[in-house]
């Protein structure tokens, strides 16, 4: 199965993933990751991504339509995936979009987890993650709100768009996420 993940920061798309790649056996997809690692290694993309990462804000299309582009074409993925953290504005959705849609391999779900702003904060507060400054997860929940959310009405539109209620326990919320692949499949 290839799936993309969409939610807010905070939302426990990383959590969640890692349950779901263990037990469907899809690559990982985290382009939050992939930049983290790119930025340490102080590679040419890690050198692009690191100020716009720093002040919580995405990163240009087209830095980030590479790197996926890349990555998808590696033969692990032809198991299926997990995006996680892409896309994350329109134009990165029709970059897949297109780049799927050339390979013969489209996509089977978006899964959105759905949590609200105010809960979110005060998660993301509470995790001190180096880039996790109040002002900085403001950016970030700013980013999700004005260039991430548009992709729901985008998926919507084709279908493929299935949402979950992240309020409650890791178990809680996996199971409403083992439902929804189970009518997908
Ligand atoms: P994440 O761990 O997914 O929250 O990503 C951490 C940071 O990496 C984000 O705040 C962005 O600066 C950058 N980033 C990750 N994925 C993307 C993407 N698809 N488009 C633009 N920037 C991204």
């Amino acid at each position: 199965m290839r799936i993309v993940f969409v939610g807010p920061p905070g939302a426990g798309k990383g959590t969640q993933a890692a349950k779901l790649i263990a037990d469907y056996r899809l690559v990982h997809l985290s382009t939050g990751d992939m930049l983290r690692a790119a930025r340490d290694a102080k590679t040419e993309i890690g050198l692009k991504a690191e100020g716009y990462m720093a002040a919580g804000q995405l990163v240009p299309d087209e830095v980030i339509v590479e790197v996926i582009g890349q990555r998808l074409r590696e033969d692990d993925c032809r198991q299926g995936y997990l995006l996680d953290g892409f896309p994350r504005t329109i134009a990165q959705a029709e970059a897949l979009d297109a780049l799927l849609a050339q390979a013969g391999t489209p996509l089977d779900l978006v899964l959105e987890i759905r949590v609200a702003e105010d809960e979110l904060f005060r998660r993301l507060a509470g995790r001190g993650r180096a880039d996790d400054s109040e002002e900085v997860i403001r950016q970030r929940l700013v980013a999700y709100r004005n260039q991430t959310e548009p992709l729901l009405a985008y998926y919507s539109r084709s279908g493929l768009l299935k949402t979950v209620d992240g309020l409650g326990t890791v178990e809680e919320i996996y199971q409403r996420i083992q439902k929804v692949l189970g009518e997908v499949q």
